[in-house]
Parts: C-alpha cells; structure tokens; sequence
C-alpha cells in the first residue's frame, strides 16, 4: 500500500491545500491529510473545527482519510506505515524551508521520501496565514475556502 502524509496545520484549510491534495491522489493508494499538534503554536481554529472542515471538504473521496498528530511527522509517517510525505511549493521561500525539512525527514525517516507538487498559478498566492489575516480584519475568506466552509470562531 502506497500511503502518502500530507501533514500541515490546516488553520483554516483552503483551496490550496484541495488543489494540491487532489492532484496526488491518483500518485498513491491513499492520502492521509495529517493536522500536526504543536503544543508550543498558538492557532486561530481548534484541532476538532479543523479535522471537521478537512472531513467534511474531503468526504466525497475514499482515498483521503484524515488524522492528527503530535511530535515529529516522521514518527508518525512510520507508525502508520507511510512511506511518503506530501509537500506543495509556492514560491522560494517555500522551496528554501521545505528543503531542509525533507532532508532531515529522509533521515529522521529512515528514507522517507518528500513528493512535491508545484501549485498552479492560480493558487500560488493563497496560504493560511493570509486567510487568517483576512478574517481577523473582517473581510470575506469566501474565495480561499473550499465551499461549504462555515465560521465558527474559536478565538
Ligand atoms: P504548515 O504549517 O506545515 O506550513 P500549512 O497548512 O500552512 O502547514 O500547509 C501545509 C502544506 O500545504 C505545505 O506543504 C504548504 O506548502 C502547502 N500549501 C499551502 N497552501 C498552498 C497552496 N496555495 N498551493 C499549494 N500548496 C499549498
């Protein structure tokens, strides 16, 4: 079984991360869209209301499963056996992070390999961080976020 991890914080998900996971979905057997816990990192949406978007955005798809996660990603990719992690770049400053993560990971993971998939260019400006940005000033997320996506503020 050829399992990908595409780990992340998902806070909140948003058509980015669809985009990207959809396209790896015919690359393996399953995709298991992973929220990674850390206890240090403070986050807009609770890990319940992001598990539940990630659910109910990728119901429709028997591949995709999802999960959370704590501590390191490579532990986790070998404790459910996964072999490959799923990663999207969007820019340089994407490549340059991610770079050196998945280099660490191959170790740490003992040859887990990182697959990366470049965004489409319609989808390269979009990430999280501005979504949150978009939201705590009052604006309309609608066009970042997958539909059906509804708020329910938790901070
Ligand atoms: P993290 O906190 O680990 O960066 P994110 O939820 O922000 O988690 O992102 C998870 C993954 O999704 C990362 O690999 C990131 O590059 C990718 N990603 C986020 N937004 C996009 C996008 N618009 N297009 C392609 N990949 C994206």
């Amino acid at each position: 079984m050829k399992t990908a991890v595409f780990p992340g914080s998902f806070d909140p998900i948003t058509v980015g991360h669809v985009e990207l996971v959809k396209r790896a979905v015919p690359l393996f057997d399953q995709v298991v869209v992973a929220v990674g816990v850390n206890s240090q990192k403070s986050y807009l949406f609770d890990l319940e209301q992001r598990m539940q978007w990630l659910r109910e955005v990728f119901a429709d798809e028997p591949k995709i499963s999802v999960d959370s996660f704590e501590g390191l990603t490579a532990h986790y990719c070998r404790k459910i056996g996964a072999r490959y992690l799923l990663r999207g770049l969007r820019n340089a400053s994407d490549f340059d992070y991610e770079k050196t993560i998945s280099q660490l990971n191959e170790i740490v993971g003992e040859g887990l390999e990182t697959i990366f998939l470049i965004s489409q260019p319609a989808y390269s400006h979009i990430s999280s961080t501005i979504v949150r940005e978009i939201i705590k000033g009052g604006g309309d997320a609608g066009p970042f976020l997958p539909a059906g996506i509804t708020f329910h503020r938790t901070m």
